[in-house]
């Protein structure tokens, strides 16, 4: 493994290795296992950062579960409403379902935000975030995940499905820019 990356025109130094995120991502799921014993529950990772961590995620969980995917996405509505935020994808029956909500990083916890609140429309009975990285500096949200991987310093970062200018995604190990 590199320990510099290029990524266009910025310079990333490894931050979290690959065998890091495997053994954090193996700790994670065995806290969703335990906590939700006996339970089912409805996986739904946000696109696109989140499909590695989804991925791997899902593969160390031994509950009755179902994953979806989706994407948040807004557009102007009419002048009177503004923008409108829309979640596309969520194709199961959340209602009374247990759901945990996968993401790859919270930052500002704004996108997290617009996520609950369209899902709490649909009543289920309950709703945790399970997320890889975690900026608590830059965090100004109303959720603060309930599963968390790594709390990290509010620096850019790029792999394990995270994207600088949509490159990146593919590295195994998470990168840190070098100012
Ligand atoms: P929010 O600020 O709403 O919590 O996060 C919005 C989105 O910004 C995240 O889902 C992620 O796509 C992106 N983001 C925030 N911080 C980083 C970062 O350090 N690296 C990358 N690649 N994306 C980030």
């Amino acid at each position: 493994m590199n320990r510099m990356m290029k990524v266009l025109d910025k310079t990333f130094e490894v931050f979290i290795t690959k065998e890091e995120i495997a053994k954090e991502v193996a700790s994670l799921a065995k806290e969703i296992n335990k906590d939700y014993e006996g339970e089912e529950v409805i996986f739904v990772a946000v696109l696109n950062g989140s499909f590695m961590f989804a991925s791997d995620l899902m593969k160390e969980i031994d509950l009755v579960s179902e994953i979806s995917f989706i994407k948040m996405s807004s557009y102007h509505g009419t002048e009177s409403t503004g923008r409108v935020d829309e979640l596309i994808g969520l194709n199961n029956d959340i209602n009374g379902k247990n759901i945990i909500i996968v993401e790859d990083i919270i930052d500002s916890g704004l996108t997290m935000n617009k996520i609950i609140s369209l899902m709490e429309m649909e009543s289920p009975k309950s709703v945790k975030i399970c997320s890889l990285l975690y900026k608590p500096e830059a965090f100004k949200g109303n959720h603060k995940p309930d599963y968390i991987g790594f709390s990290i310093p509010n620096a850019f970062v790029v792999g394990y499905g995270l994207d600088y200018d949509e490159k990146g995604r593919n590295l195994d190990a998470i990168y840190q820019i070098k100012e």
